[in-house]
């Protein structure tokens, strides 16, 4: 039977990027999936529905969650307790849909319709003013953000971090090269 392409198994995931799962993002673990080379009962956000979803599109058996990757729970939504936060902008570049809003030194606070609930904001907050609440403890109560848009973000997330890095490195050649001929 011919291999199943990365791609039809990244459809399945839910594009948290959350890294549970021991790789970092969803497409890396669904490549190593089609390669043979990880299980299909890695993803905790995924839980059960998305092991059955793979098992069937790879004509496999289904297996219990991986609980060394954590367990199945409610969708959770980060919030930032804006008392206490200090503006650092720490919890800005780990956030791989960018659902956080905030500049240096001001409150930031997290676009609801957006986060994912991957936590990764969580440990570099420095004064843990970040918690993790269930979604459904929310007063007002968003759809949680579909694994397509998820996807959608990530990529543009990734799109400008490349673009600030190359105009970092334009900038410092430029610099070296105004330097050099200065001498
Ligand atoms: S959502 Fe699942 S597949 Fe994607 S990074 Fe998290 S654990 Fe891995
Ligand atoms: S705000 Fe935090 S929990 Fe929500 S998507 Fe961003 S990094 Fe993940
Ligand atoms: S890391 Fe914590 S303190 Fe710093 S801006 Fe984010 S929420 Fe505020």
């Amino acid at each position: 039977m011919a291999a199943t392409s990365a791609d039809a198994i990244d459809q399945l995931l839910p594009q948290t990027q959350c890294t549970r799962c021991g790789y970092d993002g969803c497409r890396p673990y669904a490549e190593a999936i089609a390669g043979d080379r990880a299980e299909l009962n890695q993803c905790p956000p995924g839980g059960a529905a998305t092991i059955d979803a793979l098992a069937q599109l790879l004509g496999r058996e289904p297996l219990a969650l991986n609980p060394a990757n954590g367990v199945e729970g409610p969708l959770l939504i980060a919030q930032i307790d804006e008392e206490r936060c200090i503006g650092c902008a720490k919890c800005l570049p780990p956030c791989p849909v960018d659902a956080i809003v905030g500049a240096r030194k001001q409150m930031h606070t997290v676009v609801v319709e957006l986060c994912t609930g991957c936590e990764l904001c969580v440990a570099p907050c420095p004064v843990d003013c970040i918690v993790m609440l269930p979604r459904a403890a929310l007063k007002n109560e968003f759809a949680e953000p579909t694994p397509p848009l998820n996807r959608e973000r990530f990529a543009a997330h990734n799109a400008r971090n490349e673009r600030r890095a190359q105009a970092q490195a334009e900038l410092l050649t430029s610099r070296k090269r105004d330097a050099a001929s200065a001498q």
